[in-house]
C-alpha cells in the first residue's frame, strides 16, 4: 500500500478510510497477518497488524524497514497509446502497471475511435489513476506510474527521452534487421513508444513522428491488436534488462 506519512516508526497506525475498506473488507485481513507498505521516498516496510479499529476504521501495525531489491524496470518506460474504447483504456492501463510502465499517455490521433471532450477528461484520468494504483499495489510497485491525455498527436512531441520509438507495423517486415532490437542493444536510461489505434497510424503521422526523433519500429511479423502491443513491447523491456 502506498502511505503519504515521511515517517513511517515502529508503531504506526494506518487510518486512511479507502485502504482501511481494502486491507479490512476486500482482502479480508487479520490480526497477524502482513502487509507491505511504500512510504513516498520509496522505502518498503513490512507491517504486522497488531489491531483493527473498526469504529475509526484505523490499523495499527508494527513495522519493519526492508532492504529488498526494487520492482521498478532498470529504463524507465513510458507508453504512448492512442485512444480507444474504456474497458480497453483500463485494460492498457491496468496491464502497463503490472507490466512496469513509468507513465501510461493517451492520445487522440487520426485514426482513433474516441476523442474525450474537455469536460470528461478529469473524471476519466481520475478512474484511470485509481485503477493504476490498485495494479501498482498487487504487483508490489514502488512507484504508480502516472496516466496522461493529450488532446493531439503532436503533444506528444514535448516527451523527448533517451529513445523515442513508434510501432509501425510497416518496420515489421520479416528478415529485415530489426531496429527495435538495436535501438535496446545498449540500454537506454529512458523509452518512450507511440501505438497506434486498431486503425493505425496515418502515413503523415508516422511522418510527423519520424521528423521529430522518433523512430518507426516494428514489434515482429504478427500484428497485434492495440492493446496488445504495448503489454508486448514492455515484456520486451523487462526480458531484455530483467531476465
Ligand atoms: N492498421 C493496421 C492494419 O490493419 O494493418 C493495424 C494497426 S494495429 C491493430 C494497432 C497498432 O499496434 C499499430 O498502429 C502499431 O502501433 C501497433 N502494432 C501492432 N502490431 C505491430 C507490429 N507487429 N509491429 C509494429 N507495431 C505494431
Amino acid at each position: 500500500y502506498f502511505v503519504n506519512n515521511e515517517i513511517i516508526d515502529s508503531n504506526f497506525k494506518i487510518n486512511d478510510s479507502e485502504t482501511f475498506k481494502h486491507i479490512v473488507k476486500v482482502l479480508r485481513h487479520q490480526i497477524g497477518d502482513v502487509i507491505y507498505l511504500v512510504d513516498p521516498t520509496k522505502n518498503l516496510f513490512t507491517a504486522k497488524i497488531a489491531q483493527i479499529d473498526l469504529d475509526n476504521k484505523e490499523l495499527s501495525v508494527e513495522v519493519d524497514k526492508l532492504d529488498i531489491p526494487s520492482t521498478e524496470m532498470p529504463v524507465s518506460a513510458i507508453v504512448a497509446c492512442s485512444l480507444s474504447k474504456k474497458d480497453k483504456v483500463e485494460w492498457i492501463t491496468q496491464k502497463s502497471t503490472e507490466l512496469g510502465a513509468s507513465k501510461i499517455i493517451f492520445f487522440a490521433s487520426k485514426y482513433s475511435i474516441m476523442h474525450w471532450k474537455n469536460n470528461v477528461v478529469e473524471k476519466k484520468l481520475a478512474r484511470l489513476q485509481e485503477i493504476a494504483k490498485n495494479a501498482a499495489q498487487q504487483s508490489k510497485r514502488r512507484i504508480i506510474p502516472e496516466v496522461i491525455y493529450l488532446n493531439k498527436l503532436s503533444d506528444l512531441l514535448k516527451y523527448q527521452v533517451s529513445a523515442n520509438l513508434v510501432a509501425y507495423e510497416e518496420s515489421a517486415k520479416v528478415g529485415e534487421i530489426s531496429l527495435l532490437a538495436q535501438t535496446l542493444q545498449k540500454k537506454p536510461e529512458s523509452v518512450l513508444c507511440a501505438f497506434g489505434p486498431e486503425g493505425g497510424f496515418a502515413p503523415d503521422e508516422i511522418e510527423m513522428l519520424n521528423q521529430n526523433g522518433f523512430l518507426s519500429v516494428g514489434l515482429g511479423p504478427r500484428i497485434m491488436r492495440a492493446e496488445t502491443a504495448p503489454t508486448y513491447f514492455l515484456s520486451v523491456l523487462s526480458y531484455k534488462y530483467e531476465l
